[in-house]
């Protein structure tokens, strides 16, 4: 076979070579260890917590090797491209801290190494394509669909294995001329892959986070060009990630099946093989079961899902990083104030399973992250949330933003601060009460009789004095407790409960419940110093006028 003519008769306006190329975009000068690497979404339009582990993964892996992280667009699959679905993910990784280096932005391609989106390298991929013809490892082929199926139906009934290969492989052997009469007929065509593979032939390759594979090598003749003439995933992969020196390939273990494929490809070119870092799906326990998150079974695969939740965004990376790396909780109670991006990140210690999805462990992530925030800030991301997902709410946080300040400053800081956050949604429940148009008083407990309860708060209120010291209030909440013939001494209560029908502990409940609604608040007497003399007696008058 000519494979010149070959060559010349299927990419007639092919006119530079690989090596122009490899000039036109060289070698990075970066320093030793630095890590090239990318994001390289298909423009689908959801965004799914995936692609933030696999987005944080590439972005540690090369900003804390002084490397750099660029965005491509793999936009050749146009029936699946949704409008805008490129700027909804480079705004939602953006929102975790993930920003790019160079590649697709909003405002168009930015980096010597572009253009990043794949329908406009067209004419790159075809050089490359023209250099595998003329070694003899690409050649075109005409089958129809109807061809392929045919093939199918044969492979089925032989129970043989699926796919355009050995004496299945139609037109690898082709001569020119039946090739040229198709190309003159003008036959659509897709550009194979001749693989010398064998499935006889197995070895070993290392995967930064799967450990040693062995492959089996490919033995298929696959596509590179599509029949209009727009590369396959397999070789826009290969070409791209040579051409814009990826050093480190991050993505899904679904692509492994493919990796004898990627890098016979990369042989074939003559390009130095990137490191793999294949990462496992996000799992989920069902029952007892392990299984992968679902888009259609789990609304938390959704990275919108956490803003609508009302989780800090610091918290889900917190979070994510606790997924990725097993000895990150360990790192951050050592380092409780250190930012997450001085960690020491490994993708060596992903779990190469792919990693354990836990709800409520997300929780108490962000319970912590919370509890460790300033007041001025808990309040501004609350109110962001509130404004944008609960109006009446943000109206009253509004209304004096040093008060809600310093409610929510209550229990912050110290060794032990309060945890009662999870997400902004809880602000509300949480302390609502401070506010009369969310004050729900969810009524006493039915132990006590209520003329009990009464003469308690009666007792309370006559005594009331706002000047009070913490101390000097609490001797008073015992004194009320003495009056009422319950327990002051927890201790001696503890030691005989029958002794007692009560404890300072429920007394200070009955004016907890008065005041705030609820059986559970922040600190007591500086909830009554935030809300005030008038309004705290009120409630609690009001209180004994319902018992
Ligand atoms: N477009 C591919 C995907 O979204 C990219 C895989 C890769 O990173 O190479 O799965």
């Amino acid at each position: 076979m000519d494979y010149s003519a070959l060559a010349s008769l299927l990419f007639p306006n092919v006119s530079e070579t690989p090596d122009t190329l490899e000039a036109r975009y060289p070698v990075r000068s970066l320093p030793q260890g630095a890590v090239v690497t990318r994001m390289a979404p298909s423009p689908t339009g959801f965004v799914h917590l995936g692609n933030l582990v696999q987005g944080l993964v590439a972005e540690r892996m090369a900003h804390q090797s002084g490397g750099v992280l660029f965005l491509r667009v793999e936009d050749t699959d146009a029936k699946r491209e949704v409008p805008g679905a490129v700027e909804v993910l480079i705004d939602s990784l953006r929102h975790y801290g993930i920003c790019f280096d160079e590649g697709a932005t909003v405002d168009g391609d930015f980096g010597s190494y572009g253009p990043y989106r794949q329908r406009q390298r067209a004419a790159l991929y075809h050089v490359y394509a023209k250099k595998l013809v003329l070694q003899g490892e690409a050649y075109p082929c005409f089958c129809t669909e109807a061809d392929l199926t045919a093939m199918r139906e044969q492979q089925e009934r032989e129970k043989r294995n699926y796919g355009y290969y050995g004496e299945f492989a139609l037109w690898r052997d082709r001569p020119l001329e039946d090739i040229k009469a198709a190309i003159d007929a003008g036959t659509p065509w897709v550009l194979r892959f001749r693989s010398s593979g064998s499935q006889e032939n197995k070895f070993t390759y290392m995967d930064l986070v799967k450990g040693a594979l062995t492959i089996t090598e490919n033995d298929m003749d696959q596509v590179l060009l599509k029949s209009d003439g727009i590369p396959t995933y397999h070789f826009a992969h290969a070409v791209d990630d040579h051409l814009m020196r990826t050093t480190h390939v991050v993505r899904g273990d679904e692509w492994l099946p493919s990796l004898p494929f990627h890098l016979q490809l990369f042989r074939a070119l003559g390009f130095a093989i990137p490191k793999y870092v294949h990462i496992g799906p996000l799992m989920k326990m069902d029952g007892v079961s392990k299984r992968k998150l679902s888009k259609r079974k789990d609304p938390e695969l959704a990275l919108t899902f956490y803003k609508a939740a009302g989780f800090p965004v610091s918290a889900v990376y917190e979070y994510v990083m606790t997924l990725l790396n097993s000895n990150y909780e360990d790192w951050r109670r050592a380092n409780p104030a250190a930012p997450a991006s001085s960690f020491p990140f490994s993708c060596k210690k992903l779990n190469p399973a792919g990693a354990l999805f836990d709800y409520a462990k997300l929780c108490d992530v962000s319970k912590n992250v919370i509890a460790q925030m300033q007041a001025a800030d808990v309040y501004a991301q609350a109110l962001a949330y509130a404004r944008e997902f609960d109006p009446d709410f943000a109206a009253a946080l509004e209304r004096d933003a040093a008060f809600a300040t310093a409610v929510l400053a209550i229990g912050r800081g110290g060794k032990k601060p309060r945890k009662d956050l999870a997400t902004w949604k809880d602000v509300r429940p949480y302390m609502g009460f401070f506010y009369d148009e969310f004050f729900v008083n969810e009524g006493f407990p039915a132990a006590f009789e209520p003329t009990l309860i009464r003469a308690a708060l009666a007792a309370f209120l006559e005594s009331f004095d706002f000047a009070d010291d913490a101390a000097t209030w609490f001797d008073k909440v015992k004194h009320v407790t003495e009056k009422i013939g319950f327990a002051a001494d927890m201790k001696a209560y503890k030691a005989d409960p029958a002794a007692f029908p009560g404890s300072v502990a429920d007394v200070s409940g009955f004016l907890r419940i008065a005041v705030t609604g609820k059986s559970n608040s922040p600190d007591l007497y500086t909830v009554m110093q935030l809300l005030g003399y008038d309004k705290t007696a009120a409630r609690i008058r009001a209180a004994m006028e319902a018992l």
